[in-house]
C-alpha cells in the first residue's frame, strides 16, 4: 500500500513540475477563472468547444502542488471528450472527494484520477483538488465567470 502511495505522490509531483496543457487556448470559446483564497490557488481556464467536443483546453495560473497537478490531469482527461463525458467525470471526481465511500464503479471510471482520493480527509485540500474541476463545470455550464471556493 505504501508503494502505491509513493507511486501516487510521484504522479502528482510529475504533473506539478511539468503541467500538461499549461497554456492559453486561442481562439477559445470559454474562459473562466478559479480562485481558492484559503490556499492562494488561482487559475484561468480556456477551452475551445467544437460541436460538443472539448477540442482544446489549457490552464494558466499558480497554486499549490495539488491544485496544479489536479488541473493538469483534468485537462489531460477531458481533452478530446464530449461535454457530456467531461461533466460525468466531474461528477465522479466530486463524489470521490465528498462522499464517504465512493462506489467501486466511480473509482474505476476515474482511473488514475483516483490518486486524489487521499485528500478526502483534508477539507482544505479538497478545495485545492476540486478547484480546476469546479472551474471546468462553470465554463461548460455558463461559458465564463469566476468560481471561488470561499
Ligand atoms: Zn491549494
Amino acid at each position: 500500500m505504501s508503494e502505491l502511495r509513493d507511486l501516487y505522490q510521484e504522479l502528482i509531483l510529475d504533473h506539478q513540475k511539468r503541467p500538461r496543457n499549461f497554456k492559453r487556448v486561442t481562439p477559445h470559446t470559454h474562459e473562466t477563472r478559479g480562485l481558492n483564497p484559503l490556499c492562494g490557488d488561482n487559475l484561468v481556464l480556456t477551452l475551445r468547444v467544437d460541436d460538443g467536443i472539448v477540442a482544446d483546453i489549457g490552464f494558466e495560473g499558480s497554486g499549490c502542488a495539488i491544485s496544479k497537478a489536479s488541473a493538469s490531469m483534468m485537462t489531460e482527461r477531458v481533452k478530446g471528450r464530449s461535454v457530456a463525458e467531461a461533466i460525468a467525470v466531474f461528477e465522479a471526481f466530486h463524489s470521490m472527494l465528498t462522499v464517504e465511500t465512493p462506489s467501486e464503479e466511480v473509482l474505476e471510471d476515474l482511473g488514475k484520477l483516483g490518486v486524489f482520493s487521499g485528500v478526502r480527509e483534508f477539507p482544505a485540500r479538497v478545495k485545492c483538488a476540486t478547484l480546476s474541476w469546479q472551474t471546468l463545470r462553470r465554463a461548460l455550464a455558463e461559458g465564463g465567470g469566476t468560481v471561488s471556493t470561499e
